[in-house]
């Protein structure tokens, strides 16, 4: 039976192939006498931090090659599952960790103009569980196989929703909860097999990664400044987003990247580059008009929104502020400003539901026309709405 170690390239699943490796005494049956059906398969979603793969390439791929370890890396190919997959490398003899993928995870959402969400991990499943379901089905086909995830001790949460997913014929396996291993465990481990310490793997936009609690911040904004052209990528993602909602932001919507690298030592060096690449991009103005349903028999709880979005025209930045400035005028608005972002409102979202709201901004040239199928619908009931007061964002 094959045995196929999804590999996210953190400690949790670098500890868990490590000892694997050297410890045959703790390998599963299938893996007693040789590694021949180990597949390590990698999903790469575009973004992460260059120096996981860094890491990966000086520490883990010279092991795996030593060992004729067949390892793939896979990337999403676009927005619908109809575009498929691209294997990126199908090897026993690894060398590059490819961690610029095909289609990125920030390209979707740039293109979209918002932000991972942090309420659920649904652009997870959909950048890395599907993408590696899709090189399976391909590849293993019905037979079954050992599905070998690095969640730790600490995880039972993620062990239950890896549970639920993935093909029929995956036996799942969680090496780390069996051996009563967290993420200390695994830092040590692996600190005394390879004598590093190994750097938390995720894409440099992730949400997950800035929770005061667990010391995020003081490890991801530092890695941001040491990756300034990634941090652009970041930020400008962020930028477009709060641009088109102001009630966006990458920090679960309540806090903005921006201002925490503003108050972070050597912060407003990386920012003043940020502007200097916000001046160099293409701008377009953007026409935002989003309708809001209510939950049934509550109109003060907003029900599900809807969006659509068109870049009216591109241009330089000056010259798409200077077109937001002159709509105002014809719309008889004023031109508002957070300090950052621009926008010219037309209308403003009433403070119970159903309604509507309809804006004009200036950002990057980026994000795509596009239309909710459900927005048509919920335009017109917000519209038809009892007149009301407006919400001042
Ligand atoms: S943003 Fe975070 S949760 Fe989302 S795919 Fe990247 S690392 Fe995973």
């Amino acid at each position: 039976m094959n045995v196929v170690f999804s590999y996210g390239m953190g400690a949790n699943g670098t500890a868990a192939l490590l000892r694997l490796l050297f410890e045959p005494a703790t390998r599963p049956p299938e893996l007693a006498d040789d590694l021949s059906n180990l597949i390590v398969i990698t999903a790469q979603t575009g973004d992460e931090f260059l120096d996981t793969a860094v890491m990966v390439e000086q520490h883990i791929y010279p092991l795996l090659a030593a060992r004729r370890v067949r390892t793939v890396q896979v990337a999403r190919a676009g927005h619908y599952e109809r575009d498929g997959i691209v294997v990126l490398d199908d090897t026993r003899e690894p060398i590059l960790c490819l961690t610029s993928g095909a289609y990125a995870l920030l390209e979707e959402m740039t293109s979209t103009a918002t932000v991972p969400q942090s309420k659920d991990r649904k652009h997870s499943q959909k950048f890395k569980g599907w993408v590696i379901d899709q090189w399976l089905k391909t590849n293993i086909g019905d037979e079954p196989y050992l599905h070998v995830m690095g969640y730790d001790v600490s995880e039972p949460d993620r062990v239950a929703g890896d549970l639920a997913l993935g093909l029929p014929n995956k036996i799942p396996w969680y090496p780390l909860v069996d051996w009563g291993w967290d993420w200390d465990a695994c830092e040590r481990y692996i600190f005394a097999r390879l004598g590093v310490r190994w750097k938390r793997s995720h894409c440099v936009e992730c949400p997950f990664a800035f929770s005061v609690t667990k010391g995020g911040r003081a490890r991801t904004i530092p890695r941001l400044l040491a990756h300034p052209h990634q941090a652009m990528d970041a930020l400008t993602m962020e930028y477009l987003a709060v641009a088109c909602n102001p009630k966006q932001g990458l920090i679960a919507g309540k806090e903005q990247l921006y201002d925490l690298i503003a108050d972070w030592p050597g912060g407003p060096i990386l920012l003043k580059l940020f502007h200097h690449h916000l001046d160099a991009a293409e701008w377009a103005v953007y026409d935002v008009q989003r309708g809001f349903g209510r939950k049934p028999d509550d109109p003060m709880k907003r029900g599900q929104p809807a969006r659509s979005m068109r870049p009216l025209i591109t241009g330089s930045r000056t010259d798409m502020l200077a077109h937001l400035e002159r709509a105002a005028g014809l719309l008889g608005r004023r031109l508002e400003t957070d300090g950052r972002h621009w926008r010219v409102w037309w209308r403003r979202r009433g403070i119970y539901f159903p309604t509507v709201e309809h804006l004009l901004t200036a950002a990057p040239a980026l994000a795509q026309h596009k239309t909710n199928s459900s927005f048509p619908k919920l335009w017109r009931e917000g519209l038809k709405a009892t007149r009301q007061l407006e919400l001042a964002i």
